[in-house]
């Protein structure tokens, strides 16, 4: 199994008795009772994790005069796109049902929706796609589950504007060197501006000058081992 498990369980946290709960779910289609069951018991796993991410996530992206949900909507379904495990829009966080009930027990799953949950709080009214999903994976797999080991990628032919797992190492770099980028970057964003205007005049530099740097550092994401590793965790 993925050494992200033993994170995914600390990071539980309960929120006050008198608070809704922050996750609803949503079935979207007919399903058997054993699938119903099924989604159920992932649903109650998915809830004890889901209120210490929701905390980090909005503190982390918080922004002046920004109010942020406090309900989610978690809809099983079949979604149209192929490949799409999972989408969102505003509040809701539509899982595809069938790609999820063929891998309930591998821990990916769950992960994939702290990466959604980034979504339901961009709100950015245009952004490059790459900082939007680079954001989603910087709060993923640096933040909320940091010992995940699907965010190694691969260094040859990556670009920082990949968006996912390149992006959200680049961003981490970006953040170690600079703290509190990722907060202001959010910020810029929401307001509609250009984020990547801010992270240039943050590093002093191009992003491709800032990317071979980062690259030529030889992060752990790029390494043979991490790669060993994300291998093993797939079929967990
Ligand atoms: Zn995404």
């Amino acid at each position: 199994m993925a050494g992200g498990l033993g994170c995914l369980a600390s990071a539980t946290a309960s929120r006050g008795q008198s608070n809704p709960p922050l996750l609803t779910f949503a079935y979207g289609r007919q399903f058997s009772s054993a699938e119903r069951k099924a989604l159920e018991a992932w649903s109650s796993v998915l809830t004890r994790l889901a209120d210490g991410w929701w905390r980090t996530i909005t503190t982390r992206l918080a922004s002046p005069g920004f109010v942020t949900v406090d309900q989610i909507t978690i809809e099983f379904n079949d979604i149209k796109i192929k490949g799409a495990p999972a989408l969102t829009h505003e509040s809701v966080i539509e899982v595809d049902a069938r790609g999820l009930l063929a891998r309930l027990r591998d821990p990916d799953a769950l992960a994939m929706i702290a990466h959604e949950m980034v979504h339901v709080v961009q709100r950015y009214p245009h952004a490059a796609g790459w900082l939007v999903e680079g954001i989603a994976d910087y709060m993923r797999y640096y933040v909320l589950i940091p010992d995940d080991p699907g965010r190694a990628f691969r260094p040859d032919g990556a670009t920082w504007h990949d968006g996912y797992q390149a992006s959200a190492g680049f961003l981490d770099w970006v953040e170690q060197g600079h703290p509190g980028t990722i907060t202001r970057v959010n910020a810029t964003l929401r307001a509609g501006e250009d984020g990547q205007a801010l992270l240039r005049e943050t590093l002093g530099q191009t992003l491709q000058q800032a990317w071979g740097a980062y690259i030529a550092g030889k992060p752990y994401a790029t390494s043979a081992e991490a790669w060993r590793r994300r291998a093993t965790a797939s079929r967990g």
